[in-house]
């Protein structure tokens, strides 16, 4: 997966089935904080931006939605605070 850094589908206890969408590029966050899994914020900022062609990832939730039929949670995340992309409203759009 290039073009949304998507991490996969894992298997939830509570959810389910899983599938982690990271909609950035690079360790993205409006912090910094010390204990943070991603390690240290690469790009620090409070614009929100498209980071990844929103086309693009549309496109490959569609095609994961094709190849695995059935109930999934959607979860975004990865590295950093994912509502700083754009895309975040309209991959949510899409899939409700
Ligand atoms: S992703 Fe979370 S823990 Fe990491 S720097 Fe941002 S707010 Fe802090």
């Amino acid at each position: 997966m290039h073009s949304t850094n998507r991490f996969g589908q894992l298997s939830s206890r509570r959810l389910g089935r899983s599938l982690g969408i990271d909609p950035l590029l690079f360790t993205t966050c409006n912090y910094d904080c010390v204990y943070c899994e991603c390690g240290a914020t690469t790009v620090k900022t409070v614009q929100r931006n498209a980071f990844s062609p929103l086309d693009a990832v549309l496109d490959e939730l569609f095609r994961y939605l094709c190849s695995s039929p059935g109930r999934v949670f959607i979860t975004f995340s990865g590295f950093g605070e994912p509502t700083l992309s754009l895309s975040f409203g309209e991959v949510l759009k899409f899939y409700l």
